[in-house]
């Protein structure tokens, strides 16, 4: 894809952009806030998985000057005014230590987590993967949220998604799963909104994860009754908000050209850099080789 096709096509990827976010997911945290006020009262907030930096951002600029804000996540972010950044894995206890230090010993009022591993395309695994990264961040959350505070985290509604729902009803007394009109209709990508953090009575937060225990031979979406979680679904954001499966025509003043406006902060050393290194400099091409191997055209010149 072109440079200027992608912002033709896609209305969120052009406008964030022209407002200064450094992604358009920026939209998706914006949405759900217009839905469910999750920035009010908050003086403590996490953002986990957060390079590029635009949830950060929309934390910075929505949430109020005095709010204390910690970015996590694996790959370096570019600063951001106000945001305290740490480079480390939210599967780590000493990552929610350090977020405690940084909050100097207080809890959090607001986890947010937009974590996304990289997609294989091979969707159970994807979806497999995600499962296992909010499962991550809902046991950091653990540790440094406040009893009736909110954890809002990406999830991909896929066949287990009864079993996360289960996991983080036993945390929140209030879970819905989102879709902000900014995220593709055609994605199994939506977000769950847990409210009112409320561990069960003697709850030790760990870092153990309940996905990777193979004594679970239960197929969850074959509960009944009061077994069986289901969570409300709500499409949020304000109808009159762009639509982001559909292409909007360009806005230009008539005689003008269109200007390409280049991303406001691409990643620093993303993961694939080092792959587009080698294929500029063609060394992805593997060595010369024979097209028939040594021992084959011996035995080709004795016949
Ligand atoms: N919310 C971000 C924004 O608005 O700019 C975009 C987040 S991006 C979709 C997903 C991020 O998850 C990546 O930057 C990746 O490095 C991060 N990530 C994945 N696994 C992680 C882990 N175990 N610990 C910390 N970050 C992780």
């Amino acid at each position: 894809m072109g440079r200027s096709s992608k912002d033709k096509r896609d209305i969120y990827y052009r406008l964030a952009k022209e407002e200064g976010w450094r992604a358009r997911s920026a939209f998706k945290l914006l949405q759900l806030d217009q839905e469910f006020n999750l920035f009010t009262g908050v003086n403590r907030a996490v953002d986990l998985c957060a390079a590029p930096g635009s949830w950060s951002q929309v934390l910075s600029r929505e949430a109020g000057e005095e709010v204390k804000i910690v970015a996590v996540d694996l790959q370096a972010m570019a600063p951001l005014p106000g945001v305290t950044q740490i480079q480390g894995d939210i599967t780590k206890v000493s990552t929610a230590e350090e977020i405690i230090r940084h909050f100097e010993g207080q809890p959090a009022d607001l986890v947010v987590c937009d974590g996304a591993p990289d997609v294989t395309g091979l969707h159970d695994v994807d979806e497999y993967i995600q499962a296992q990264l909010l499962l991550a961040a809902l046991n950091i959350t653990t540790h440094v949220l406040k009893p009736g505070g909110t954890f809002v985290a990406k999830i991909f509604r896929g066949k287990d998604v009864t079993l996360l729902y289960s996991q983080l009803k036993v945390f929140f007394s209030g879970v819905t799963c989102a879709k902000p009109r900014s995220s593709r209709n055609s994605s199994i990508e939506a977000f769950v909104v847990c409210q009112n953090y409320s561990p069960p009575e003697g709850y030790i937060p760990n870092m153990s994860n309940p996905l990777l225990d193979h004594s679970y031979d239960v197929d969850f979406n074959q509960l009944e009754g009061p077994n069986r979680v289901i969570v409300p679904f709500l499409a949020c954001g304000d109808l009159s908000a762009f639509d982001s499966d559909k292409t909007y025509p360009l806005q230009l003043d008539a005689g003008k050209e269109y200007q390409y406006t280049p991303p406001i902060q691409p990643p620093i050393r993303p993961p694939y850099q080092e792959a587009c290194h080698l294929r500029k400099n063609n060394l992805l091409s593997k060595e010369d080789t024979p097209s028939v191997c040594p021992k084959q055209s011996r035995d080709k010149k004795k016949v």
